[in-house]
């Protein structure tokens, strides 16, 4: 679980502020599906009356949510990838309007959908009602066409650095800065001189822990850098994964900056 998504999504309900659409984004399809449970029985859970994250998982409402029988709540894409037939059901769907409260779609795995169906899906995001929520999860963000994300709140389900960081990882955010400042002009260059920097282990794992410490605490609403922050957040979260692997901790650094230098990643968004 991720410390700091919990506290956001605390803040969102607790202040009425829910999005009209959320794009959940993890490493773990398990982990996902709970997290998005959680998050739908506390929007309409009959006995949050404190509007916290929270679901009593007594009332009728919580418990026909576990079993997959409320009636405002919709998923697609359970068992096979989310086609164009599919989206005109839940148009259809939408067009009633909720029986209790507020009508949530859920669209799992949305990197599988068609590239028809994104479309159509596409419209549906591009003039949002009041009282409906679109949630959309996937494992795989790189897949995912950026107009889709764009239309989205991303939210990170994964748990990567829960604890806050201690002294002995701040010499670390001055390597993390020298090379943020050398990759804006020359990423090859930076690259270089942190591979020349971080050779060993324990170093590396600073590096990915830091990473995801400043990663996690970003909310970003600025549609041009998601896809950027995206990459790099999902990056770092398999660099950290192959590290508990014990995979060689220098191939997974040169695996990672090779990725973002590939991939033509701006990092400017990244203040450490
Ligand atoms: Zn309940």
């Amino acid at each position: 679980m991720n410390e700091v998504t919990n506290k956001y999504l605390t803040n969102v309900l607790k202040h009425n502020k829910l999005s009209h659409a959320y794009m959940f984004v993890g490493t773990n399809n398990d982990e996902i599906d709970e997290y998005v449970l959680s998050f739908v029985k506390a929007i309409c859970c009959e006995n949050n009356d404190n509007k916290s994250f929270y679901s009593c998982e007594n009332c009728k409402t919580c418990k026909q949510i576990n079993k997959n029988n409320y009636i405002d709540f919709l998923i697609f894409g359970e068992k096979e990838s989310i086609k164009k037939q599919d989206i005109i059901n839940l148009k259809q769907e939408l067009s009633v309007k909720a029986v209790v409260n507020k009508k949530i779609y859920w669209l799992k795995n949305i990197d599988n959908v068609t590239k028809q169906a994104a479309n159509s899906l596409l419209k549906i995001l591009e003039e949002p009602e009041d009282n409906i929520i679109a949630i959309l999860t996937t494992t795989n963000v790189m897949a995912i066409m950026d107009t889709l994300i764009s239309r989205c709140q991303v939210i990170n389900v994964t748990g990567s650095v829960n604890d806050d960081l201690d002294e002995s990882i701040s010499e670390m955010k001055v390597f993390i800065r020298e090379f943020l400042r050398k990759y804006k002009t020359n990423k090859n260059l930076a690259a270089i001189d942190l591979l020349e920097k971080l050779k060993n282990k324990e170093d590396i794992e600073k590096f990915f822990k830091l990473m995801l410490f400043y990663l996690d605490r970003l909310r970003v609403n600025d549609n041009n850098i998601i896809k950027d922050m995206l990459i790099i957040y999902s990056e770092a979260l398999s660099a950290k994964k192959s590290l508990e692997m014990n995979v060689a901790p220098v191939l997974i650094l040169e695996n990672f900056i090779f990725k973002l230098i590939l991939r033509d990643c701006n990092l400017d968004f990244l203040e450490v």
